[in-house]
């Protein structure tokens, strides 16, 4: 996985489109004050009602036994692949997911597993594919103990794994007695693109976590949910990690927030996402992925404008996006508007123009 480094000289305009991840959204007053006034308590040990009131609304959501509030997404994947599997275990993944890129090789480092790469078009693999790269247990091969999908899966596009597929690798997983992880880091999104229920869509994995942080604009957070004896495990973890808490009410009720008053929206972005890319598909020599989501990849080496050059004019022009394994992907969120949209599509067309 290759990223341009986002450009930050203090010379350059100042940003006023922030394509760039969904994590950039910045919290709006009105949850900047149901955080101020959130109850809290302590967090570590059990006692602060906002957090507990988000791990109950969470479990129910995604239709599990219980759920922890976590600092991030990356510790839900963390605590999860430690909670599943013994060292020298195998974890069985796509190349392009998060748990292998953008850990810091947490899961070799702390767990001592290893990560298979299955492949697939668009961050999938197919059934058939998970199959292909099982094997009976023997005393030669690490044991495969746990399957992991993103739901979407990022650098696939932002794509959503059908539910059939998902179900499938489901049953395969139980047949060979592995656990089953979903990385649901923008699950609500595909959730309200497909109008398939949370708890429909995560049923029969044992784990499964959302990230406030991405599309729902939340400043901190993340809630892993699955069976109460799973999460008691996760809490161990997370203490072990460093991860407890304390008045941590005050992010869990920026959660809250989030899912009372930023997921419907979340069409919103999808619908800006597919006009960024009609847009784009119109310029000659332009290769734009259809997103099914939030998230645009596009490519406009064909232009004659390379993805690098590309993101440093953008720039110049204070709109800020990334290129990740050589394409650039643009991610719309809650800080994202139409006009923005229409607005970078014409710094786009008059790059290529000049060009
Ligand atoms: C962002 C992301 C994560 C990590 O979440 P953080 O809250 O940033 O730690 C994990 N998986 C996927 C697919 C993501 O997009």
């Amino acid at each position: 996985m290759t990223y341009t480094p986002v450009p930050t000289d203090p010379a350059l305009a100042p940003v006023r489109i922030n394509l760039l991840s969904d994590t950039q959204t910045r919290p709006t007053p009105a949850m900047r004050a149901a955080m101020a006034d959130a109850p809290v308590g302590d967090e570590q040990i059990g006692d602060d009602p906002t957090v507990n009131a988000l791990c109950a609304r969470v479990a129910g959501l995604l239709g599990k036994e219980a759920a922890v509030f976590m600092p991030s997404g990356t510790m839900c994947n963390v605590a999860a692949t430690l909670v599943h599997c013994r060292p020298g275990d195998e974890i069985l993944a796509h190349p392009t997911a998060h748990l292998i890129s953008r850990e810091g090789g947490a899961h070799a480092a702390l767990g001592g597993f290893q990560v298979t790469a299955v492949p697939g078009a668009d961050g999938q693999f197919t059934p058939a594919a998970f199959k292909a790269a099982l094997h009976p247990r023997n005393r030669y091969e690490p044991p495969q103990t746990l399957v992991s999908v993103e739901q979407t899966a990022n650098i696939g596009g932002g794509t959503i794994w059908p539910k059939t597929a998902l179900d499938e690798i489901v049953a395969i997983a139980r047949d060979h007695r592995m656990a089953t992880h979903m990385d649901g880091a923008r699950l609500l999104n595909a959730c309200v693109a497909t109008g398939i229920s949370a708890p429909e869509m995560s049923e029969g994995w044992d784990s499964v976590w959302l990230d406030f942080t991405k599309g729902l604009g939340a400043p901190l957070g993340a809630a892993m949910a699955g069976s109460r004896d799973f999460i008691d495990e996760v809490w161990r973890w997370k203490q072990r990690l460093g991860g407890s808490m304390r008045q941590a009410g005050t992010s869990a009720a920026g959660c809250l927030y989030s899912l009372d008053h930023h997921v419907e929206r979340l069409k919103d972005d999808h619908t800006n996402a597919r006009v960024l890319a009609g847009g784009l598909a119109q310029i000659e020599g332009m290769v734009v992925q259809q997103p099914q989501t939030n998230l645009v990849f596009f490519d406009p080496a064909g232009t004659g404008v390379t993805g690098a050059a590309m993101v440093a004019a953008l720039r110049q022009r204070g709109v800020l996006l990334a290129t990740m394994d050589g394409r650039i992907r643009a991610c719309t969120h809650l800080d994202v508007s139409a006009a923005m949209i229409e607005e970078t599509l014409g710094l786009v067309r008059d790059i290529v123009r000049a060009a």
